[in-house]
């Protein structure tokens, strides 16, 4: 094992190895294993193509300070017996030696922990998720990133079939054990995304949703992030698929747009108690809330790490509501896709 380890900005201000104040505490520990990655994601600050790559410390928008390993053990079982952390995440960045470390920290952190450890590494070999498994690894997170094998190709360089087989395989294996990673506003439509995930529901696989966040120094800097209303979109509906409450060819889509989810589903949505307020909860492995990992605080909450308050509930029920229902009215203005604006052609909407 190594003698250092980098840990999220969030997870040290938990551990109390730094004083920063935080608007959301993460309910589980992020440690991250390896630096500059072998692989060319273009949205990754860690690929080969990232001109920031020569800032080792930062994995999407977030900074991983280094600390002792011994230090981060000991505040681990701390924060784990007081209930502040409920789940360990190790991020694995693929580069020589990595998984050697990686293996050996799941062992460590099982041996010395009762919360559960995640791993979430590049999907591939088969071994590799099993021997996490028999070292004492609860759960494996494959991220496939895109929903398509054309983005892949382009913005992950490699083979999306492949990707995909390893994700499928390695959940016939560990039945309800495997996530896998979707990362919306790639280019993706909401059909894409929406096909890929009614494929890993059916296949077992929890997909946590992230939105596409440009980092400085990489190829997709300039890229915006998703539009809201697609976010809401995609969210609502994975929770739907995942209650199975909802299949994809339920969904009607133009242009790759979700433009009516059906009676059914709607009346989920808006009647269900608390049902907006879990799908828009950050999702993934049970207890994974990562805070901050795709917004700024204070900005669009793609993703809420923590309960809604009582108005934001109230503000998103009517946001969807507006945008389930400019959608069937055949309203495919920009200002579905954030909260504030107001769209002057409205009363022809409704
Ligand atoms: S969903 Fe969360 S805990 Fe699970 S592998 Fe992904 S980042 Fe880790």
């Amino acid at each position: 094992m190594s003698d250092k380890i980098r840990v999220s900005f969030g997870t040290a201000s938990v551990l109390g190895l730094s004083t920063s104040r935080l608007d959301a505490v993460p309910t589980c520990a992020y440690l991250m294993v390896g630096e500059r990655c072998v692989f060319p994601c273009s949205f990754c600050p860690q690929s080969t193509r990232s001109a920031g790559r020569a800032d080792p410390r930062m994995l999407s928008r977030v900074i991983w300070p280094e600390y002792e390993t011994n230090a981060v053990l000991e505040r681990l079982k701390t924060a784990c017996t007081k209930g502040l952390i409920r789940r360990v995440c190790i991020q694995s960045v693929e580069s020589p030696g990595t998984r050697l470390l990686v293996m050996d920290l799941v062992e460590k952190l099982h041996d010395a922990l009762t919360v559960p450890i995640s791993v979430s590494l590049s999907p591939g070999s088969l071994s590799d998720v099993r021997e996490i498994f028999a070292r004492g690894g609860a759960r494996v997170g494959l991220p496939l990133d895109v929903a398509t094998p054309g983005l892949y190709a382009r913005i992950k360089g490699g083979a999306f079939g492949a990707a995909k087989r390893a994700i499928l395989k390695a959940s016939e294996e560990f039945p309800g054990r495997i996530s896998t990673h979707l990362i919306i506003g790639l280019g993706e439509t909401e059909e894409d995304a929406l096909r890929l995930v009614q494929e890993m529901v059916d296949a077992g696989v929890k997909t946590a949703l992230f939105a596409f966040t440009p980092v400085r120094g990489t190829p997709l800097e300039n890229m915006k992030q998703p539009p809201l209303d697609m976010y809401r979109m995609i969210q609502v509906s994975r929770a739907l698929m995942e209650a199975k409450k909802l299949r994809v060819s339920d969904i009607t889509f133009r242009d790759g747009r979700a433009i009516d989810l059906g009676d059914a589903a709607l009346r989920v949505i808006f009647e269900d108690d608390g049902f907006i307020a879990s799908a828009l909860r950050t999702s993934g492995c049970p207890d994974c809330n990562r805070p901050f990992y795709n917004e700024r605080p204070g900005g669009v909450m793609y993703n809420f790490p923590r309960p809604l308050a009582p108005r934001e509930e109230r503000e998103e029920r009517g946001f969807l509501a507006r945008v389930i229902r400019e959608r069937a009215a055949g309203c495919s203005c920009e200002t579905q896709s954030n909260h504030a604006a107001q769209c002057d052609r409205e009363a022809q909407c409704i």
